[in-house]
């Protein structure tokens, strides 16, 4: 399903003095739109695991003349509840607001059966991509319910609205995500200063992808810049209203 409008052209100062928070910002999808949303005027806070890489992203941010970004190194596996509560924290006092979530950071796990599945590796995969999306949101609805247009934004896949062999804990937690946008977004419906949807990248030429698809030309597939306008629409004042919903990125 879109929500997009297929003609959807984000405007330059879309996101201007406005903070958005992008977890797995350090490269593949979660890197492109965290460059975009500054292009288009947002201070971005960058979490991700691996510092090197979340310096080159603010590196490129500041080299091309857009807001500072912040960096927010975090281990999404291991982080605890205070963990979180000590970001949304640290994002009041230093930023003073938070008008975007976009719930990136995931992990594959093992592509295998069922019956053949670590559990550990399980609980890996559920940690990373179900339970610290739903610690950040509960960390940080407060602070985004104060700016009265906020917009969280999950990301799902297509094996998370249909199960397929082999996709064990990922295709699950996808199926989790799906779930805790919609809970989400129907405890905020009445309020309407927090919206809450999920976004479904399609096919995206990035390290997971090549993970999952080793015998796939990766030329054929669109690289992350090329994907970020519905993220851009998502995060940003076009879509308020929107609640609830399920966006696929490739079928504007
Ligand atoms: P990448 O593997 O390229 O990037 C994932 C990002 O998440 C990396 O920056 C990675 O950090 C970060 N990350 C992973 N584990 C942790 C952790 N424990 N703590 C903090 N950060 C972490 O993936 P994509 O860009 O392809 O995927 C982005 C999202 O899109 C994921 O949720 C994925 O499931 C989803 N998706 C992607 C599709 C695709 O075709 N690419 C299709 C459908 C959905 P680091 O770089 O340090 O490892």
């Amino acid at each position: 399903m879109s929500a997009v409008p297929a003609d959807y052209q984000p405007r330059a100062d879309l996101l201007a003095g406005r903070t958005v928070l992008i977890t797995g910002a350090g490269d593949g999808i979660g890197r492109a739109v965290a460059e975009a949303c500054a292009a288009h005027g947002a201070t971005v806070v960058l979490l991700g695991r691996t510092v090197r890489k979340l310096e080159r992203v603010y590196d490129a941010i500041v080299d091309a003349g857009h807001p500072e970004p912040a960096i927010y190194p975090m281990d999404l596996l291991g982080a605890a509840p205070t963990h979180h509560e000590e970001l949304a924290q640290r994002v009041d006092s230093e930023l003073g607001r938070l008008d975007g979530l976009l719930h990136n950071a995931g992990i594959l796990g093992p592509m295998t059966a069922i019956e053949r599945y670590d559990p550990d590796q399980w609980a890996r995969v559920f940690q990373v991509n179900v339970h610290a999306a739903f610690l950040l949101s509960r960390a940080c609805l407060p602070l985004m319910r104060r700016t009265g247009d906020a917009s969280m934004v999950f990301t799902s896949s297509g094996v998370g609205r249909h199960g397929r062999a082999y996709w064990g804990a990922y295709a699950c937690s996808k199926f989790a995500i799906e779930g805790l946008s919609q809970v989400l977004a129907d405890e905020v419906q009445n309020e309407g200063r927090v919206r809450s949807n999920c976004i479904s990248p399609g096919p995206v030429r990035t390290a997971m992808r090549a993970a999952a698809f080793p015998g796939e030309d990766p030329q054929r597939l669109l690289t992350p810049r090329e994907v970020v306008i519905p993220y851009l629409y998502l995060l940003g004042p076009d879509s308020r209203g929107l609640n609830g919903a399920s966006v696929d990125a490739q079928s504007r």
